[in-house]
């Protein structure tokens, strides 16, 4: 049987399709891309056997050879997990098909589920989605560029009393700056930083020295002349300069502004680097049809350990 999520049918994902397929069928998708290479035969993750016991009424199994027990969720960042197979499913076609994010309270409203269970598992599949940027590296044409989030001070009622917020001391400290490096026509790697400069170093770690960069005026970016073929265009003035632009890298700030204002409203704080993230999914993926979205999601849930940030994290 072919596997759902590649089929014809799965190119439009929908609720109904998820919810159709039943529990039976969710199960053997998640079997499937965990162990891939025997066609969603369980492998024991303690010893690497391929031949198991398998406790059919408890999903598990039970290696033959070193005696572990394991479920097909053991060990990747879906450990312990609280809903079915069905949901989990469920709730990943809502998170791809959200093209500005979606917010855990509308996930918990949709799947009937806590508010908390929702935020946590919508945690996870961001989690997911950021796996492979950590190690990536970007060649070719990168654009890179900064843009400010949070932090905002609301001005004062009248105006002998509003301060002026360009001053460091009128501000909030809050501010954080978010950083894309895009390559074009490939991926989108952001990181959160105070300011643009301090990025530098970054740039150093994940953008080949062979690279072309393009980036705007702002002072931040001329150490990058001394490390590669570095390009500007001046915004002031133009927003193109002899094919010189970071008009991808816009892009991407304008998808994580809509994903701001549209959804979370507020995605300043601790969890801006797991926004950004997404965001960066979004834009690389968007050309993808929505089955193999989520497709890639279990695949790289399923890839992922299990999260040091999420696990067990309402009962700290
Ligand atoms: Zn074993």
């Amino acid at each position: 049987m072919q596997h759902f999520l590649l089929s014809a049918a799965a190119r439009t994902l929908s609720l109904k399709a998820v919810f159709r397929m039943g529990e039976d069928a969710a199960y053997r998708t998640f079997c499937e891309l965990r162990w891939p290479e025997t066609d969603g035969e369980a492998i024991c993750p303690r010893c690497g056997c391929t031949e198991t016991y398998n406790i059919t009424s408890r999903r598990k199994f039970k290696c033959v050879a070193c005696h572990h027990q394991f479920s097909v969720t053991s060990g990747t960042i879906f450990a312990s997990r609280k809903l079915s197979f069905t949901d989990l499913l469920a709730a990943i076609a809502i998170f791809v098909n959200g093209a500005k994010g979606i917010a855990a309270l509308q996930l918990s409203r949709d799947l009937d589920v806590q508010y908390k269970t929702a935020f946590v598992l919508a945690h996870k599949l961001r989690e997911a989605m950021a796996l492979e940027q950590a190690s990536a590296k970007l060649d070719g044409i990168v654009e890179i560029d900064g843009a400010y989030f949070g932090g905002y001070v609301k001005p004062e009622n009248n105006k002998a009393d509003r301060k002026d917020r360009r001053l460091l001391e009128n501000r909030s400290g809050k501010r954080q700056c978010v950083v894309i490096m895009r390559e074009r026509k490939g991926r989108s790697l952001p990181f959160v930083v105070a300011s643009e400069g301090e990025a530098v170093p970054l740039v150093r770690d994940h953008v080949g020295t062979l690279a072309t960069i393009h980036a705007d005026e702002g002072s931040g970016w001329d150490a990058l002349h001394a490390g590669w073929d570095t390009h500007r265009v001046n915004h002031s003035i133009q927003f193109m300069d002899k094919g010189v632009c970071t008009n991808q890298a816009e892009s991407y700030f304008s998808r994580l502004r809509r994903m701001e204002v549209g959804t979370h409203h507020h995605i300043a704080g601790p969890y801006i680097g797991a926004y950004a993230r997404e965001a960066a999914w979004r834009e690389d993926n968007r050309r993808v049809d929505n089955g193999s979205q989520a497709s890639m999601v279990v695949n790289a849930a399923m890839a992922s350990p299990v999260s040091r940030q999420w696990k067990g994290y309402w009962q700290r």
